[in-house]
């Protein structure tokens, strides 16, 4: 079976597949299938040495039709404009899913932070800005952090955003510093989200959560926190978790054979999501491949690295016990792999509707920047918590109603949002 590596023809390929279920106007797929506006720009940065080096940056603004672009800016090694493309049109699905007044974007540059200086970040950071600034704004287009990006960043970029249009304006981007803007509760955001999301699946196919056992790929933001709330929320038990090394430039599953502790491994691991192999193993911990996660005897699998993992070939080794995947990834399974998670009726957590609880959190962190005014953190997740549930119950019943598949049901869900917006508005 072919292997889909390219995320942005994998994004249209799943739009393609729901705009002829939902037998969409083809001149409105035809706008939905494409971003609306693309930017590529050479950012050029001064080196700590006094050598120049050029990196390539992007922003892609892929539909506003219901309100100003949101998505966050990812620094990897691996970034093109297709992986930009693919994450702004997911963008759009997501916030529509979620149901919070914002369009779909996101930005890019091809680097890997870890080999930069800090100062050489900063430089980047405010150069990215230098070059974007005239196409972003609160009422244009609202970046945030991703993979590779923190919100040290946030705070340089918004700073260089607002000495350029001569005012203090937090709302340009989200996902910034605690008492630079940023909201509480937004570290914890996409994680407990999942989380949340995990929570309601497990209630719809009588699961018991503190009976189950789950694996994650990558621990990062997403997936630490992911981990946390799924043994401590949920009392489950947290099996294994994998990340990509960088000194030994390959991927590790590390597991316990009394479950993970997640607190103790996020202890030992460092801003970019390596952990260190040599304490955890000195704790009893058991280092394995970085595929092995997904050959686990468990309930319940969380993809939350990058996109592509769980293919055509990867998804042959699912164990069978396996009934609920939850991506807190963007785009980590191929269609190839669906087709197979489907036949075996598994029950997968759309990637846009799963991960959601980031951008939910942004809006919110946008909200409370516009009043002046923040809210404390066990708001910030209560509130977290009623949008996640709603937008679950949303698609739940989308895909009960009309037996489709949970992401056909979820693309159905936005897509029904986005065309709704664009007819108000009068684009059609
Ligand atoms: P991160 O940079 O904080 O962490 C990424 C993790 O993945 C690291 O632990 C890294 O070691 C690991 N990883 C990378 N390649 C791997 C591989 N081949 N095998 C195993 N592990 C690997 O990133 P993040 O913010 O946690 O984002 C993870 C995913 O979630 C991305 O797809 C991102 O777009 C998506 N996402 C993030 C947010 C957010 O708020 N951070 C919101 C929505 C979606």
């Amino acid at each position: 079976m072919a292997t889909m590596t390219n995320a942005f023809e994998m994004a249209q390929r799943q739009f393609d597949h729901v705009a002829s279920l939902l037998k969409l106007d083809p001149q409105v797929s035809e706008l939905l299938r494409w971003p609306m506006r693309e930017y590529h720009m050479r950012i050029p940065v001064r080196m700590d040495d006094g050598t120049l080096r050029v990196f390539d940056g992007y922003r892609v603004q892929h539909n506003d039709a219901r309100g100003p672009n949101k998505g966050g800016i990812r620094f990897h090694p691996a970034e093109t404009l297709d992986t930009v493309r693919a994450l702004a049109t997911w963008m759009t699905w997501k916030c529509a899913v979620a149901d919070i007044p914002l369009g779909g974007g996101k930005g890019g540059v091809a680097i890997d932070p870890a080999t930069l200086s800090t100062s050489e970040k900063e430089r980047l950071c405010r150069g990215y800005i230098d070059h974007f600034w005239k196409y972003l704004g609160p009422r244009q287009d609202v970046p945030a952090p991703d993979v590779g990006t923190t919100a040290q960043m946030m705070g340089w970029m918004m700073d260089e955003y607002s000495k350029l249009v001569g005012q203090y304006t937090p709302g340009v981007i989200t996902g910034k510093p605690l008492g630079g803007g940023g909201s509480l509760g937004r570290t914890e955001a996409t994680g407990h989200g999942v989380i949340y999301a995990v929570r309601e699946a497990m209630k719809y196919l009588q699961m018991a959560p503190d009976q189950s056992v789950a694996a994650f790929q990558g621990f990062g933001n997403v997936s630490q926190y992911a981990a946390i709330g799924f043994k401590e929320l949920l009392k489950g038990k947290v099996a294994c978790v994998s990340y990509w090394d960088r000194d030994d430039r390959t991927s590790y599953t590390v597991s316990h054979p009394d479950g993970v502790d997640p607190r103790y491994l996020i202890s030992i691991t460092d801003q970019y999501g390596t952990i260190d192999k040599n304490k955890a193993r000195t704790s009893g911990y058991v280092i394995e491949g970085g595929d092995a996660w997904l050959t686990k005897d468990v309930d319940v699998l969380i993809p939350a690295a990058l996109e592509g993992q769980i293919n055509g070939e990867s998804v042959q080794a699912v164990s069978k016990r396996v009934r609920l995947v939850a991506e807190g990834a963007n785009g980590p399974t191929t269609p190839e792999a669906d087709e197979v998670l489907k036949s075996r009726g598994v029950f997968v957590i759309p990637d846009f509707l799963c991960n959601a609880g980031g951008v939910t959190v942004s809006y919110f962190e946008s909200v409370q920047n516009d009043m002046n005014f923040y809210w404390t953190k066990e708001e910030v997740l209560d509130r977290l918590d009623t949008r996640m549930t709603v937008a679950f119950e949303s698609v739940l019943e989308m895909a009960i109603n009309d037996k489709v598949y949970m992401r056909d049901a979820a693309y159905m869900v936005a897509i029904a949002r986005v065309v709704k917006a664009m007819e108000l508005r009068g684009w059609l």
